[in-house]
């Protein structure tokens, strides 16, 4: 059954004039776009989307890069969505990312790695409902 994860082109990405790249990436790779926004988050917003990382030492960092700028939020559609997405943009560090892979093209360090994706089902919906209303996701569902 298809069904959905959620992605991010984080600001790095967007500020590289990567944006269309890694649409293309997306579309080559089977996933359909149910939803997508352009849109920059408060450093609180940051703080909420990343909260299982509030203990971590980078949270501080990764919440201010991450209200820094634009970044493109999208609800993305496909067999195994999660699993796949997440093969897709490769590890959390470039140096350990597959070739080919979205990070290892386009992440500059381990913080600004150019991409998100969720890492399991339940944590796609809640994503998903933390940046999209359901109408604007029943155009593609
Ligand atoms: N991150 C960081 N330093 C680290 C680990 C992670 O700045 O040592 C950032 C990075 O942007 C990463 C995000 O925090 O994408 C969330 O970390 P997670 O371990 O969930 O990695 P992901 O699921 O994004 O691969
Ligand atoms: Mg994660």
């Amino acid at each position: 059954m298809k069904n959905m994860t959620f992605a991010m082109i984080k600001p790095d990405a967007v500020r590289n004039r990567n944006t269309g790249k890694i649409y293309d990436r997306i579309l080559t790779s089977g996933f359909s776009i149910v939803s997508a926004k352009l849109l920059r988050m408060t450093k609180s917003q940051a703080e909420g989307f990343y909260d299982v990382h509030s203990e971590r030492p980078f949270f501080g960092e990764l919440t201010e890069f991450m209200s820094s700028g634009p970044c493109m939020v999208l609800a993305l559609k496909k067999e195994n969505a999660v699993e796949e997405w997440r093969k897709t943009i490769g590890a959390t560090n470039p140096d350990e990312a597959e070739t080919g892979s979205i990070r290892k093209d386009f992440a500059t360090s381990i913080g600004e790695n150019a991409v998100h994706g969720s890492d399991s089902d339940e944590n796609a919906k809640k994503e998903i409902g933390f940046f999209f209303s359901e109408s604007e996701l029943i155009a593609n569902k």
